[in-house]
């Protein structure tokens, strides 16, 4: 007997926004394994239940650890934030398996869906993804700046709106500063930008800004920045925050 190993998504931290399936996943699972932050959000369900805590930058090698254990027979709940598979666990689970044990293609791996950030972000402001978007991580760990600058220009000059993930980190400070900037070079200074910071959680805030004046040391690690397209809009209200949307229409009467 292997496995189950499920890799699942918490979902942007409030309990509502996990899905029943990731509850049930996690509830029967024998061993949890994630990053130690993402493991705390899971409410204690049994004392017999493992769970295998790590650092968040050893991202192959805990999937390793996770196949192994789920090659043991172990029933193991691999845990992520919002989505699994939007720069997470589910892609390193699968490189491990690419490059691992032959007997690891095998198991009963199975995904489980989550609300990612840029969908919780966005359903606060109003409905900014409306139109055409594409999402970019700005964590150079794993990839080279200049790659991110390439497809960010690319972005921009395809018009899509832009979620940014991974905004900064203590190692990286300027990176969004620089993101701006490039930004600045291909869209106008009005451009909606939004910062939205612990998404679907009770402790939520959402700024909306311009291009010009946004300013990227506002940011922390839990921040989602969506950046608009030449077609996103405000609904200015009275003493309220705007609504934020992007007409799905290039033709709408506005
Ligand atoms: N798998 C996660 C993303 C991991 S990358 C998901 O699908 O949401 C980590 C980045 O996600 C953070 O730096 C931040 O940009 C964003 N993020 C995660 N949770 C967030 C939240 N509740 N509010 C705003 N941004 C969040």
């Amino acid at each position: 007997m292997t496995g189950p190993l499920t890799i699942v998504g918490l979902g942007p931290g409030a309990p509502e926004l996990t899905t029943p399936a990731v509850s049930r996943a996690l509830s029967e699972a024998t061993d949890l394994v994630g990053y130690e932050p993402y493991l705390a959000r899971v409410p204690d369900i049994s004392p017999n239940q493992l769970r295998h805590a790590s650092d968040n930058r050893a991202e192959i090698e805990r999937a390793r650890h996770a196949l192994r254990l789920a090659a043991e027979g172990r029933r193991v709940v691999v845990v992520s934030s919002g989505d699994p598979g939007v720069f997470a666990m589910a892609a390193a689970v699968f490189e491990a398996i690419d490059t691992g044990e032959p007997n690891w293609r095998g198991l009963d791996i199975r995904v489980q869906p989550g609300v990612t950030a840029m969908l919780a972000a966005a359903a606060h402001a109003g409905a900014p993804l409306g139109g055409d978007f594409c999402a970019i991580s700005l964590s150079d760990n794993l990839k080279s700046w200049e790659t991110i600058e390439r497809r960010l220009e690319a972005a921009a000059r395809g018009d899509f709106v832009i979620a940014l993930y991974n905004p900064v980190s203590r190692a990286r400070p300027e990176q969004l500063a620089r993101a701006f900037a490039l930004l600045r070079q291909w869209k106008a200074d009005d451009t909606v930008v939004l910062f939205v910071q612990a998404a679907g959680t009770a402790e939520a805030r959402l700024d909306v800004l311009t291009l010009a004046g946004a300013d990227a040391l506002a940011a922390d690690m839990r921040t989602l920045i969506v950046v608009g397209s030449k077609r996103t809009r405000l609904i200015p209200r009275d003493g309220l925050t705007p609504w934020v949307y992007t007409p799905r229409s290039e033709g709408s009467p506005v």
